[in-house]
């Protein structure tokens, strides 16, 4: 590994914030390394993402606006990447741990023969050229350090918000994709955006969540939002709410959800399992709002409101709302 790629995903010419700090990381890296900071970005408005990028460090952006990478599922994106990957050489590549950003880093660790670690909150560069990535588990009750051994690739899935973003002016020289020559089966024949317009869970700086205590999905619209709302949050859930149909699974946190880590989080209705402890339990400020005084989140919320949540939430979003005037 000598130079570090970073996989910037990106919608129309948008993207989200992981992927500034991914490219300022990622010039810390190369220098340590001793090699290029690289960008591949891809699709549609790809161009757009790539000028805004002109404005971070890097040495190389590759990019593409290739139409069969939003026509087709994923397949062209890892042959665009590997392709970048083999045209900058040995190199770190640096991957958002996003559901997408996931399926991508493995399929290119079976490509490229790599190694690869995930869940990544930190990277650091040994004098024998070994990365050591720092990786919480368990919700953060664990610290696991893996070492990418010095080989030709390794990967990295980064979790968002684990890196600063520095912006400062790069001299990035704007490398065109070649197409790969291949056709693919699997095409996209409708794209439907969840939560379209609404701050990603995972980078959210206050996550209001709702469980079974809801008792169904209009609560979600009616008392979370409103109060995420004024909170400057997103709504996330518990399993049983997802599991119930309640809202989309990809609002699920915990064990087999996603892992948020926001200043404040707002269980509203949850009982607080272990399975649900494990993806919020890192989160700065926990505050439960539950009818039972005896629910297990009260021994890890720093504070346990008791009462009923239909009266409580929408008494607790208007004095927030007069309180910001
Ligand atoms: C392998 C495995 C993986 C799992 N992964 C996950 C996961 O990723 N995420 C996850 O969340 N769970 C997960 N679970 C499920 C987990 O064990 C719990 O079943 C689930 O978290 C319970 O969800 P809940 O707290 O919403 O519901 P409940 O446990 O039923 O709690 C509902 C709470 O609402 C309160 N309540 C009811 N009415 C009101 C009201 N009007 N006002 C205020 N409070 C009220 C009740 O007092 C109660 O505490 C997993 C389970 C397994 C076995």
């Amino acid at each position: 590994m000598q130079h570090v790629v970073v996989f910037a995903e990106q919608r129309q010419g948008q993207t989200r914030k992981v992927t500034f700090e991914l490219v300022s990381e990622a010039r810390k890296l190369a220098d340590r390394l001793g090699g290029k900071a690289c960008a591949v970005v891809l699709g549609a408005g790809g161009a757009e993402l790539a000028a805004q990028l002109e404005g971070y460090p890097l040495d190389v952006i590759y990019v593409t606006e290739d139409r069969d990478v939003d026509a087709f599922v994923l397949d062209p994106i890892v042959d665009y990447v590997e392709a970048a990957v083999r045209l900058a050489g040995p190199s770190l590549i640096l991957i958002p741990n996003t559901l997408s950003g996931r399926d991508v880093a493995g399929r290119l660790s079976a490509r490229l023969r790599a190694g690869i670690v995930a869940d990544v909150v930190e990277v650091r560069v040994e004098d024998d050229g070994a990365v050591v990535c720092v990786s919480p588990k368990l919700g953060g009750a664990l610290t696991t350090q893996c070492a990418l051994l010095p080989a030709e690739h390794g990967i990295v899935t980064i979790r968002p918000s684990a890196f600063a973003v520095t912006p400062s002016a790069g001299n990035a020289q704007v490398v065109a994709l070649a197409k790969p020559a291949k056709s693919y089966a699997a095409a996209i024949e409708r794209d439907v955006e969840e939560g379209a317009g609404e701050l990603a869970l995972e980078e959210a700086p206050v996550v209001v969540a709702g469980g079974r205590g809801l008792g169904g999905p209009e609560p979600f619209e009616a008392l979370l939002k409103p109060l995420a709302r004024v909170l400057g949050g997103a709504v996330g859930a518990s399993r049983a709410a997802a599991d119930a149909g309640w809202v989309p699974y990809n609002l699920q946190i915990g064990q087999t959800g996603k892992t948020v880590t926001p200043k404040l989080y707002v269980a509203v209705g949850i009982s607080g399992a272990i399975q649900h402890k494990v993806g919020m339990r890192a989160s700065g400020t926990i505050v439960a709002i539950n009818k039972d005084a005896a629910a297990p989140i009260g021994e890890f919320s720093d504070l346990l409101v008791i009462g009923d949540a239909f009266r409580i939430v929408p008494e607790l979003t208007k004095l927030i709302e007069t309180a910001k005037g």
